[in-house]
């Protein structure tokens, strides 16, 4: 059954407090199976930590990650000093005595709490970080679309997969479940190419997610309480879903423009932040 500890919350909004919690996790979990970072996978942490910390570090007035002062802070803090080890190799403690320590003194704080709000779970093992990771890609791809200057002078402007091949490349070097990183790796070499715009590639992100929760639907990585569904569902946004002789098809105009407003900026709730 659900605990006492249920958050209450609304499937039409996303919270800050799972962005944040993800990150936490990403930072200080995922990131402490690897001892050191190198080659690949520390050019991999770099671009993703390029991505969430945008920057005013690049002179860049928009932002991709839409967190807290406090939070984005820390990543530009963690960009900076990335940037500017002229290092191969980097230990893992060196990362995390950054994020730990140095960031408490001045105040960039990243909560040391794993708070699920839109992505609790009915018991523990069951959505939670997982949740939080799409959640961010969400995220970050919609605010790619609704800021395209948001990667200026990084590097990844020209590009409109930038965000999603940050992605792919984070999950197959370091997302915990190596089956799922099996699955998105080929999901990603089938069609990634076929990509050419950010609204597309908000569109193949959504696709791609709605393709795994069909693959999930019934397993035991299903929680009884958030049953796999095509998403969004009509309750969300009925005008996304139409028939055509009989048979369901997406309206993939409304579908973008629900996305672009589900996963923007105005539709993140701080509810539930320490
Ligand atoms: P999630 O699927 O995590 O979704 C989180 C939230 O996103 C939902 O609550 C909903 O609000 C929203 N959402 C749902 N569908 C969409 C959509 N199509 N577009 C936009 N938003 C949407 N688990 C496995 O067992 N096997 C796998 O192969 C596997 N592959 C994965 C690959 C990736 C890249 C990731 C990040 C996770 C993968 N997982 C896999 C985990 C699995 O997809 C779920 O994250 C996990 O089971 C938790 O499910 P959930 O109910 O919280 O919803």
């Amino acid at each position: 059954g659900i605990s006492e500890a249920w958050k209450d919350f609304e499937k039409s909004k996303v919270y800050m407090a799972d962005l944040e919690s993800g990150l936490h996790y990403l930072l200080r979990v995922e990131l402490a199976t690897h001892q050191t970072l190198v080659g690949e996978e520390l050019k991999t942490f770099k671009v993703f930590v390029t991505v969430v910390a945008k920057s005013v570090l690049f002179n860049s007035l928009s932002q991709l990650f839409p967190g807290r002062h406090s939070v984005v802070k820390l990543l530009e803090t963690l960009l900076e000093w990335l940037i500017s080890l002229p290092l191969e190799k980097i230990p893992y403690d060196a990362i995390l005595d950054l994020v730990n320590n140095k960031m408490r003194i001045s105040g960039m704080f990243l909560s040391n709490q794993l708070q699920w709000v839109g992505c609790q779970g009915s018991r523990v093992g069951l959505r939670g970080y997982p949740c939080s990771l799409w959640t961010l890609f969400h995220v970050l791809t919609v605010q790619a679309a609704r800021q395209p200057d948001a990667l200026a002078n990084t590097g990844l402007e020209e590009n409109p997969k930038a965000v999603l091949q940050t992605m792919r490349m984070y999950i197959v070097s370091f997302f915990g479940c190596q089956e799922c990183g099996k699955h998105f790796e080929e999901m990603a070499a089938e069609s990634l190419s076929q990509v050419k715009s950010l609204d597309q590639a908000v569109l193949w992100l959504w696709r791609k997610h709605n393709q795994v929760n069909g693959r999930l639907a019934g397993t035991m990585s299903e929680d009884p309480h958030f049953p796999k569904t095509q998403w969004p569902s009509p309750d969300l946004c009925p005008t996304c879903h139409e028939e055509q002789d009989g048979i369901h098809v997406w309206n993939e105009d409304k579908v973008l423009a629900f996305l672009k407003q589900h996963y923007g900026a105005a539709n993140i709730s701080p509810k539930h932040l320490h």
